[in-house]
């Protein structure tokens, strides 16, 4: 007998050519196999035919633990046998099939990590070290199939040593694509920030040594730089942030190991599961009470972003140094993506950092580390990017159509929704420059051609003025594709109906702005979603943005809006005057704003929580999105709802102004975090009674919850709970993001639903 086999799934890049070669020859079997240019695996095998059932029995059942097959087919063909052992042949070029995809970055494994201990092992202290279970693949490769001349390993050819284990079948180095040795491999450099070569022996543990002592050090990763410094002292990290301009977000860190993270920061089991699992994203964790790293890591909240090492050269960094944990962020310039070039890092950071450790190999495509927080038990995904991109979305309903999301401003990620799966890109970041609108077009292209996908439709945002908008209707107008725009909250909960495979849903919008179908700024919508589109049932009270976007960047400006005519708002405002740019001058003029009927209104939820975060003294500066309503959640956390207010609900519009006066008029009577966390129950409660009074007459028993707001987790458990308690299920996101990195997902499941 002899099969032809086709295999599509993660299935290039998993060390699964090696795998098929051993079962196929355990089984007696001959014949070859080969990966194709569309990310797929042909296999043949001639043999008996018992043989060749449990040959495909094998493939399915003892796949190597990266690989993911979605099909496999087979066709049988009797008498036809020229094969007289089995190969791993040539990769052909063929493109055919989609729907493939190589698998994401993965962070080192135990065995390369014990072989980096063993000082009998050729790759001892090798910080590249790799294998087919671990090393980078998404930012490494070229172009498919995915072969080593496709790689930007093709920079580095083989010496005899690893040449050997790469064609040897017992090794489980055969056919990995990353392998490399100190002889052969990529090397790295410790240079000053004048591009100088520091003389030592041991470049990365002096880099560590370096880090120890105060300075600030660029690193070269996987899918970009990082900036690193200690997490003791608090003098670096000042430093980085005046030289950064990043006055108060918070930065994430890299722990040296589980054990120690426990000694800062509360683990929950899933936590410690996920923090040491094959992706190591960046998880936010609660500071435990003795936390004892430097407060201005993440200055005004109750957690902090922690990842273990997941590169050789990050486990060697620790080795020299009694430091706990190391500041890891990315090195991006203000707007722009994380750099990727040493020459580039050299030129834009060299004001920035003391020393770089660089290394020689290429970076194809940048990936951000992923972010994510636990809620309870279920992740909520904050960015998703290295060791999820491009890994896609399963969905249950396969769709017709292929469709391109774009995204929308903030957080983008663009998304290819073909048949049953969903590929989200890594994240891309605000796409308000150039150079951030290249990288999206950049990674459209690539991920396009990964998964040989054919593009029908191409999905934006209502917003015509957004930059993805535009390069939405540029490449759809070109190729004469259809350009459907979609309204952002739409898009939230439509990601939430894609997710979760619901037809229909009232949808419970949050977040800081999107532009709505009237043109106003929406942001607390009430939405009923269905195939077909979806209705505005209900919204937080609208509310006056004195002075236009400038009410975004300075809280008090809402809550100037907000408390208009209140007694004793002039007094609190003028008190403040050191919180607006121009000082008293700028209070003045907001005061003479306030009155107008004309300007822009919102009903925006990320807006009243950075007024009444104003108001109750958290945050009176806005320096990085969304800080005034995180900073609000810390302080929430440890509070009660003293107030117990209950919703006042107009017509369809949840009564905000109230809200706020009542904070005004408390704010020196009660604690601020009691407060806080009043006013956050205030606002889960009231839009969750909208909600199911809009499913009680609607008769839909599915209600969700996305947006950014939807990442604070008081809010989200008050929802939860009275949307409960009145019978119907509330549904969150668990794989995408509810933010805007869901967005682009969302796009495409609104457009192929209607
Ligand atoms: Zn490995
Ligand atoms: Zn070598």
């Amino acid at each position: 007998m002899r099969a032809e086999i086709l295999v599509s799934g993660i299935v290039q890049g998993v060390g699964f050519r090696p795998f098929i070669y051993r079962i196929a020859v355990k089984n007696g079997l001959a014949g070859y196999v080969r990966n194709r240019g569309d990310a797929g695996v042909e296999i043949v095998v001639e043999g008996k035919d018992g043989d060749i059932k449990q040959f495909l029995n094998d493939l399915k059942e003892k796949k190597p633990p990266l690989c993911q097959i979605y099909e496999v087919s087979v066709h049988y063909k009797q008498d036809e046998n020229d094969c007289d052992a089995f190969t791993i042949l040539k990769s052909s070029e063929t493109v055919e099939l989609s729907g493939s995809v190589i698998p994401p970055d993965v962070s080192i494994c135990d065995e390369c990590l014990r072989e980096l201990r063993d000082p009998r092992n050729e790759r001892y202290d090798y910080f590249f070290i790799t294998c087919t279970d671990c090393g980078p693949r998404y930012t490494t490769i070229v172009g498919l199939p995915y072969d080593r001349p496709r790689t930007t390993m093709r920079a580095f050819p083989m010496c005899d040593f690893c040449y050997g284990e790469y064609t040897d079948p017992a090794n489980r180095r055969f056919h990995a694509q990353t392998v490399a040795c100190p002889k052969c491999g990529p090397i790295v450099r410790l240079v000053d920030n004048n591009g100088r070569s520091l003389v030592c022996k041991d470049e990365i543990r002096e880099a560590g040594k370096l880090l120890e002592e105060g300075y600030i050090v660029a690193l070269k990763g996987n899918g970009g730089f990082h900036i690193a410094c200690s997490t003791i002292r608090s003098k670096p990290i000042v430093r980085l942030r005046e030289t950064k301009h990043r006055k108060q977000k918070p930065f994430a860190i890299m722990a040296r190991d589980l054990e120690t993270v426990r000694s800062f920061a509360e683990v929950s089991e899933e936590e410690g599961k996920l923090l040491t699992s094959y992706i190591k994203p960046i998880i936010l964790l609660n500071k435990s009470r003795d936390y004892y790293l430097s407060e201005e890591i993440s200055p005004g909240l109750h957690n902090l972003g922690v990842m273990l090492p997941y590169t050789g050269l990050h486990v060697m960094l620790f080795d020299k140094v009694r430091e706990p944990a190391f500041v890891m962020t990315s090195a991006n310039p203000p707007n722009e993506p994380i750099i990727t070039k040493n020459g580039e890092a050299l030129k834009k950071l060299g004001t920035v950092v003391d020393y770089f450790l660089l290394h020689n190999r290429a970076i194809t495509q940048r990936c951000d580390d992923s972010v994510v927080r636990i809620h309870g038990r279920k992740q909520s995904i904050i960015r998703r990017s290295r060791g999820y991109a491009p890994e896609p979305i399963h969905l249950k309903n396969p769709r017709n159509h292929c469709i391109l999301g774009v995204g929308a401003e903030l957080m983008v990620t663009s998304c290819l929704l073909l048949k049953d799966k969903a590929f989200l890109s890594q994240h891309i970041g605000d796409v308000e420059n150039l150079e951030t609108l290249e990288f999206l077009r950049d990674t459209i292209v690539h991920l396009t051609r990964l998964t040989n996908a054919q593009i029908e439709s191409v999905a934006c945002d209502l917003h015509p003025e957004f930059n993805t908008t535009r390069l939405a209707h540029e490449l759809g107008d070109k190729s004469g594709k259809l350009v459907v725009p979609v309204q952002h909250h739409h898009a939230h909960i439509a990601s939430l109906m894609g997710e979760h495979n619901v037809n229909e849903m009232i949808g419970i919008a949050c977040d800081g702005f999107g532009y709505g179908s009237d043109g106003n700024a929406w942001g607390g919508e009430i939405l009923y979603c269905y195939p077909n589109g979806f209705k505005r049932l209900g919204h937080l009270q609208e509310q006056p943005m004195i002075g236009g976007d400038l009410a975004t960047k300075n809280p008090l400006r809402m809550a100037a809006g907000i408390l208009q005519g209140t007694t004793g708002v002039e007094e609190w405002l003028f008190s403040n005057s050191k919180y607006f740019p121009h000082g008293k001058m700028e209070v003045e003029v907001v005061l003479k704003q306030l009155g107008s009927q004309s300007g822009i209104k919102a009903s925006s939820c990320g807006r009243v929580l950075d007024a009444i975060s104003a108001v109750l003294g958290i945050c009176y500066e806005r320096t990085y999105e969304g800080e005034p309503a995180i900073k609000m959640e810390s302080a929430a956390l440890k509070g009660r709802d003293i107030l117990n207010l209950e919703p006042q609900l107009e017509g369809r519009s949840l009564n905000t102004t109230m809200l706020v006066q009542r904070m005004f008029a408390l704010r020196s009577r009660y604690s601020v975090n009691d407060l806080a966390c009043s006013a956050q129950t205030y606002i889960a409660k009231g839009l969750a009674q909208m909600a199911v009074k809009e499913a009680e007459q609607l008769n839909v028993r599915n209600i969700g919850f996305s947006g950014g707001v939807a990442y604070n987790e008081h809010i989200t458990r008050k929802i939860k709970e009275t949307v409960e308690k009145n019978g119907f299920r509330l549904f969150v996101h668990e794989r995408i993001p509810p933010g805007d990195g869901g967005i682009a997902f969302g796009q495409t499941i609104a457009v192929a639903n209607s």
